[in-house]
C-alpha cells in the first residue's frame, strides 16, 4: 500500500503516540458494521461487489417505493420502473432532486402518513426570500443514524469514555440526542451540552467531567482552544475530537491537533442525508460513507454527468433505506471527489475527500476570480488569537470593497490586523483584483463582540454590491 509510510506523520497521531510503529492500522468500524447489515462475511473485492449489488438493488426498490408513495416522485419518475435500472449508468440517467424541490413542497416527498413522522427538521436557508426546507424522519429513520453514530464513534472512543457533545441535544431526534443514545450502546457516557455560548463555561465542564472526547462545530472548538482558560485542561486529557460541518477548515484541524495533541476526525452529514453520512477512520485521510444506507455520486455541476473516477465535482446522494422521506439523486451543492488510492486503514469502502466547500459559496471579486469562504478560512484561521470573522463585499458596480471584521478576545492588538491584511493579500483572487485596481481592502476592524452567535450558522461572504 503506497500510503503506509506516510500515515505515522500525521501530527495528532504521532504526538499522541496512537500509531505505534509496526502495528497495522485499525480498519474503519464502518466496514464490519456494513458487512453485518448486508449479512455477508466476504472480504476485499468480493465485499465491494456485494456492496455495489446491494446499492443497485436498494436504488431500484427506492425508485419504485417513492414513485408509488410520494406525489413528487410519482410525477418525476413517471414511466420509470426499478426493474429498468440495471446499472449505475442507468441510475445516472435519472433526473435530480434539488433543494428547491423540497422548499417548494416538502409534503409531496412524504412516503408515510404524517403521524408516522417523529421528527421534522426545519432548515433556514440563506437569503430572506428563500423558503425554509423541512426534512421528515420516522423513528426507524432516526434509528439508522443512531446505529451509524454507534459504530462510527468506535474509531474515537473506548468503553468507559466520556464525550462532551457541543451540538443541539435538547430535543428528540437532534444530533446530540441520537449521539447520547449511540454512545450508551458502547458503554460511553455522552454528555449533551449544546451550542457553546460561553467558552470559559464549556472549558470548566471539560475539566470538571474529565471529558476525553469532544464533538463540535469547527469554529466553536477553535474558540475553546484559543480561550485564555484553555490551559486549565490537563495535557493529554482530550484524546480525540470530532468536527462536524459541511466544511471543516484544515487550518482549524491543525490548530486543534497542535494544541491538544490528539487526532481530529471529520464528520460529513447534511440533515437531508439523515444528519450523519460519513466519518474519518483512524487514518484521518478522508471519510468512509454509510454505504448500506446511502449511495453517493460525483457529478459535473454544469452538465450533471458523472465525472471521471477521482475527479472533483458536486456530491449527489440517494437514500437506500429511508422510509419517511427518501431522496433520490439529491444535489448537495458540496464539492468533493472519491480518492482512488486505497485507504491506509485497509478497507474496501469508498473514501470521500474532505468536502472542499460549496458550489455557490463564493463571490467574484473585482470582476474576476472567485473568492470563497474556504479561501478566507485557510488564510485567516492560522492567525493567533483569531476566533471568527465576518466578510462583506460592497461596491458601486465599478470597484469592489472588501470589509473584514475580526473577532478576537484581545481586539487591541494591531498585530492581528496587520497579519490579516498580509494573509488576505496572499489569496490569489484577492491579490489579482487588488493588482488590477478593481478591489480595495478596507481598514480591517476588530471586535470583542460575542462572536459565538455566528458559530452555529453557515458562514458566508455577505455580498451587498449594487446591481
Ligand atoms: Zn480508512
Amino acid at each position: 500500500m503506497r500510503d503506509l509510510p506516510d500515515f505515522e506523520n500525521l501530527a495528532g497521531l504521532r504526538k499522541s503516540g496512537k500509531a505505534e510503529k509496526g502495528n497495522a492500522m485499525e480498519i474503519t468500524p464502518l466496514e464490519p458494521w456494513i458487512k453485518t447489515k448486508l449479512g455477508t462475511s466476504a472480504n476485499g473485492a468480493e465485499l465491494r461487489t456485494n456492496i455495489d449489488r446491494h446499492q443497485l438493488l436498494k436504488l431500484r426498490e427506492t425508485v419504485d417505493y417513492v414513485r408509488t408513495h410520494a406525489p413528487f416522485y410519482r410525477t418525476l419518475f413517471d414511466g420509470i420502473r426499478g426493474s429498468d435500472l440495471n446499472s449505475f449508468e442507468d441510475i445516472a440517467s435519472l433526473p435530480f432532486t434539488t433543494p428547491e424541490d423540497i422548499q417548494e413542497n416538502d409534503l409531496r416527498f412524504l412516503c408515510v402518513s404524517r403521524d408516522e413522522i417523529s421528527r421534522v427538521v426545519t432548515l433556514n436557508t440563506s437569503g430572506t426570500t428563500a423558503l425554509a426546507k423541512r426534512i421528515h424522519f420516522t423513528e426507524d429513520d432516526l434509528e439508522l443514524t443512531t446505529d451509524l453514530f454507534h459504530h462510527g464513534m468506535q474509531a474515537l472512543v473506548r468503553p468507559g469514555g466520556k464525550v462532551l457533545i457541543l451540538m443541539p441535544a435538547d430535543r428528540h431526534g437532534t444530533v446530540g440526542d441520537l449521539m447520547v443514545k449511540a454512545l450508551k450502546r458502547m458503554d460511553v457516557l455522552g454528555i449533551p451540552y449544546g451550542i457553546v455560548m460561553d467558552s470559559g463555561k464549556a472549558i470548566a465542564e471539560i475539566v470538571d467531567k474529565e471529558v476525553d472526547c469532544l464533538i463540535g462545530i469547527p469554529v466553536q472548538v477553535l474558540g475553546l482552544v484559543r480561550h485564555r482558560d484553555s490551559t486549565a485542561i490537563p495535557k493529554g486529557m482530550i484524546k480525540s475530537v470530532l468536527l462536524s460541518a459541511d466544511y471543516v477548515p484544515a487550518a482549524i484541524v491543525k490548530e486543534i491537533e497542535n494544541a491538544w495533541e490528539c487526532p481530529v476526525f471529520n464528520h460529513y452529514g447534511m440533515t437531508e442525508m439523515g444528519l450523519g453520512a460519513a466519518v474519518d477512520c483512524k487514518a484521518l485521510r478522508g471519510y468512509h460513507i454509510r454505504e448500506a444506507d446511502l449511495f453517493f455520486e460525483i457529478v459535473d455541476p454544469d452538465s450533471g454527468r458523472p465525472v471521471p473516477e477521482g475527479a472533483t465535482g458536486e456530491v449527489v446522494f440517494s437514500t437506500l433505506t429511508r422510509k419517511g422521506m427518501p431522496l433520490v439523486r439529491y444535489r448537495t451543492g458540496d464539492l468533493s471527489r472519491f480518492l482512488r488510492e486505497p485507504c491506509p486503514c485497509g478497507t474496501i469502502l469508498k473514501r470521500l475527500e474532505w468536502v472542499k466547500g460549496r458550489l455557490c459559496g463564493g463571490v467574484r471579486v473585482g470582476g474576476g476570480n472567485l473568492l470563497t469562504v474556504a479561501d478566507l478560512d485557510e488564510a485567516l484561521f492560522p492567525l493567533p488569537g483569531l476566533l471568527n470573522f465576518q466578510v462583506e463585499i460592497s461596491g458601486d458596480g465599478t470597484k469592489d470593497i472588501l470589509r473584514i471584521t475580526l473577532y478576537s478576545e484581545d481586539s487591541s492588538s494591531g498585530n492581528l490586523c496587520r497579519h490579516a491584511r498580509i494573509a488576505l493579500e496572499g489569496i490569489s483572487s484577492v491579490r489579482a483584483a487588488v493588482d488590477t485596481g478593481l478591489l480595495t481592502i478596507a481598514p480591517i476592524q476588530t471586535s470583542e463582540e460575542n462572536w459565538i452567535s455566528t458559530g452555529s450558522i453557515k458562514r458566508k461572504i455577505i455580498d451587498s454590491r449594487e446591481g
